[in-house]
């Protein structure tokens, strides 16, 4: 972690594993953050809250902090970017359009007809799956517990943790450097907007056509999308028949 040289403080910090490209920008960050943080010595360690005036943690002014960070990450975006991004990606074309509408908030999902005043009513505003928050395009295709769990099946498809960020176009962003080289990225780009387009898929069966999905197949279905989909676009070679890529780990063709 550190030591003292000569009465000043030195960080040295050990990593476990030798770090991947993508992560040194945020080590890089890391250091410059602790490097003005000098420990006193001989003093007992204790928690303090940095966020307030006082030390002291409130609910209030952690609110203030994560909602003060969102927005500037919010406005870092490259929405710009990341949008012809997607008019590069090697999937179906209805697959680039839904990620197109879905990175631009332009899907009809509930919230955005209620702004149009199409929907108003409480009750035909709710998800469909979890029947408790509003449906935003945030909600379906990221945080409905139900899509919760079919992003956990694929987590562990591709042997990966990912702290899912609170927005669409920043999942989208992290999710499609999850790999290495550019291969990976085309591979990550597809599973990202097939996963999505499923969800729509899905949202949209269960909404009006009564049906109801099932989160083991769903994560099957997606497996079985990106099989058919990379004989037509080549992400990855492989000699492996159907039924091995169903039960085999993703991340032999992320690294
Ligand atoms: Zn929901």
């Amino acid at each position: 972690m550190g030591k003292w040289e000569d009465g000043c403080w030195v960080w040295k910090l050990n990593w476990r594993r030798e770090l991947m490209e993508r992560e040194r920008a945020a080590v890089d960050d890391f250091l410059q953050f602790i490097t003005n943080f000098v420990p006193s010595a001989g003093s007992l360690d204790s928690w303090s809250w940095s966020g307030g005036k006082d030390g002291r943690y409130s609910t209030k002014e952690a609110y203030e902090v994560i909602r003060e960070t969102r927005n500037e990450a919010t406005d870092q975006l490259p929405l710009k970017e990341v949008l012809s991004k997607v008019w590069g990606m090697a999937v179906p074309h209805k697959a680039m359009v839904l990620a197109w509408r879905l990175l631009r908030n332009r899907l009809p999902t509930c919230d955005n007809l209620r702004r149009r005043n199409i929907l108003v009513g409480e009750t035909e505003c709710c998800c469909n799956a979890c029947i408790l928050n509003l449906e935003t395009a945030n909600h379906i295709f990221l945080h409905c517990p139900k899509t919760e769990k079919v992003w956990d099946g694929i987590f562990q498809w591709m042997g990966i943790c990912f702290i899912r960020p609170h927005c669409v176009v920043s999942h989208f962003t992290q999710f499609v450097q999850l790999g290495r080289g550019k291969r990976a990225e085309k591979l990550l780009e597809a599973l990202w907007s097939c996963t999505c387009w499923l969800i729509w898929k899905w949202r949209n069966e269960s909404r009006w056509e009564g049906k109801n999905w099932d989160i083991k197949d769903a994560i099957m279905e997606v497996k079985a999308r990106i099989w058919s989909w990379n004989k037509i676009f080549n992400y990855f070679e492989s000699e492996l028949n159907f039924s091995s890529w169903m039960s085999c780990n993703l991340s032999v063709w992320l690294l």
